[in-house]
């Protein structure tokens, strides 16, 4: 297990080591539930509000505007569903994209069965929504909009700050899904404007099954959980208390550590450079600029992503072909068949991502690695490499 290539990072990032040792005493002596009285509860109740507020600090955000979820899903989820509950009388039209994680899609999709109204917003070849759409979508009915900060199959980034402004200025709430960002970027709740942002622990080195909502205080909605009175009482249930402490503790080393990203983007562009320098005909998907630093999606014609996925494996290397909740499905990745990229092509994408254990050499090696793979693949290919597309 411990000799891959570990390339996935978009899918889920090893738990840091200090995340884990934070967690520990959790697990073990400090098992009180934080709402009970006597001291070992009460140190459990610290210890989450401690994480509570490294959390609230990484964001900009006040602790007391700070939810823990399950996770990213949940945490999603909630955005969507509550702020739809709690603005009924007002409205039924929610706009979001069409490349949104399946749990904002999957919500959304949900909601239309209910009776509400969805407006789906176009991605450009870059994945790029399109604020003018967004713009000229929204009436008076409109109680959300929901935009992902970046993308996880492309890792193209979305002008945030833009639409929240223009959230703001006809007075509608705004939700980014910030789950590929929350700790590879700087980022800023008050500056950014957004009203409710969701993350999630495993993304960034902490643990699975744990997330948070960034609620503004004043936003309209739901609580999601209906129970006891945790989390102020909205969102019922004991609290994961190791979770959250591993949550804490990835959001205080994330703040420490923002700047490695510019050594992620230099391997991510060396990877692009050799595999396009051995490959011929692989295109790159997402934005050449505005994309996160360790994401590099690709598509090689006349193969299958798929194939290519098995092959890597063989040789140690874990990668992905879009994303990790649509393999092993047949339907090409929705992100890139919204940016316009035809099935056919789609099929033969690739994602490579890159994360702080990444070296030097596994890069080096994925550009030795891959190239006779996608030249075995094409020649026992049925249609033959040069297959009119
Ligand atoms: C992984 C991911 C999620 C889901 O988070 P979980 O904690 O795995 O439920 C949501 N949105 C994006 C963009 C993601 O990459």
């Amino acid at each position: 297990m411990s000799d891959i290539i570990y390339m996935d990072h978009n899918a889920t990032t090893p738990m840091a080591p200090e995340v884990l040792e934070a967690m520990v005493p959790w697990l073990r002596e400090g098992y009180g539930n934080p709402s009970s009285i006597y001291r070992l509860a009460q140190e459990a109740r610290e210890a989450v509000e401690t994480a509570r507020e490294k959390v609230a600090d990484l964001l900009g955000a006040d602790p007391s505007e700070i939810y823990f979820t399950s996770g990213g899903t949940e945490a999603n989820n909630w955005a969507i569903k509550g702020v739809a509950w709690a603005a009924k009388e007002k409205g039924t039209h929610i706009i979001t994209s069409k490349i949104e994680h399946h749990s904002i899609l999957n919500v959304c999709r949900y909601l239309e069965g209910l009776g509400f109204r969805v407006t789906w917003a176009d991605v450009d070849r870059y994945g790029l929504v399109d604020i003018d759409q967004i713009s000229d979508s929204i009436t008076d009915q409109t109680i959300l909009i929901s935009i992902m900060f970046a993308n996880n199959e492309v890792g193209t980034i979305e002008p945030v700050e833009e639409i929240a402004r223009l959230a703001k200025e006809r007075g509608i709430p705004f939700h980014t899904d910030a789950v590929q960002v929350v700790g590879k970027l700087p980022l800023n709740v008050g500056e950014l404007g957004v009203d409710l942002l969701s993350l999630s622990g495993h993304k960034f080195y902490g643990p699975k099954g744990i997330g948070a909502l960034y609620i503004r205080k004043g936003t309209k909605l739901h609580p999601f959980h209906h129970g006891g009175e945790h989390e102020r009482g909205m969102r019922a249930g004991t609290e994961n208390v190791p979770g959250i402490v591993g949550l804490g503790k990835a959001c205080q080393m994330a703040q420490e550590g923002i700047e490695d990203e510019e050594r992620v983007k230099g391997l991510r562009n060396r990877l692009w450079e050799g595999l396009s320098s051995r490959i011929d005909d692989i295109l790159l998907n997402g934005h050449p600029e505005r994309r996160l630093a360790g994401t590099l999606n690709l598509c090689v014609k006349y193969v299958e992503g798929e194939s290519m996925l098995l092959n890597l494996d063989m040789e140690g290397i874990a990668a992905s072909s879009g994303s990790a909740c649509t393999s092993g499905s047949l339907e090409p990745s929705h992100v890139l068949t919204a940016m316009g990229i035809p099935p056919e092509v789609a099929h033969g994408s690739l994602r490579f991502s890159l994360g702080r254990k990444t070296t030097e050499e596994e890069v080096e090696k994925v550009i030795e690695v891959l190239p006779p793979i996608v030249e075995k693949l094409r020649a026992i290919s049925p249609f033959g490499k040069r297959r009119p597309l």
